[in-house]
């Protein structure tokens, strides 16, 4: 059975930013064309979205101390995971590793 609520990264426009890493366009579902900015590092690393449901429900949730986010940075961190495997993963072992040998 499918969670209504889960995020598929594929049902979703979603592209980086050039030359960034962590910054998104992500579609917006209720008003096609539209589109909103993400920028995962914001908010140590919590992410923040420029759409209506972060300004007035996320934000604040996160200033009563609670985690929250909205789906379009549930979308924009999906998209960055299979790189983060595949490229940042391997790297961050690598000097895990380094370190380890140094001692
Ligand atoms: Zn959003």
């Amino acid at each position: 059975m499918s969670n209504p609520d889960a995020t598929s990264v594929n049902d979703w426009k979603v592209e980086r930013l050039e030359g960034e890493y962590f910054r998104f366009r992500v579609g917006s579902k209720s008003r096609p064309g539209r589109t909103h900015f993400v920028d995962l590092e914001e908010d140590k690393w919590s992410g923040r979205c420029d759409c209506e449901r972060f300004v007035f429900v996320v934000g604040v949730e996160r200033r009563a101390g609670k985690k929250a986010e909205c789906r379009h940075i549930r979308v924009a961190r999906e998209a960055c995971k299979d790189w983060l495997w595949s490229d940042v993963a391997p790297m961050i072992a690598k000097q895990m590793n380094q370190k380890n040998t140094i001692q």
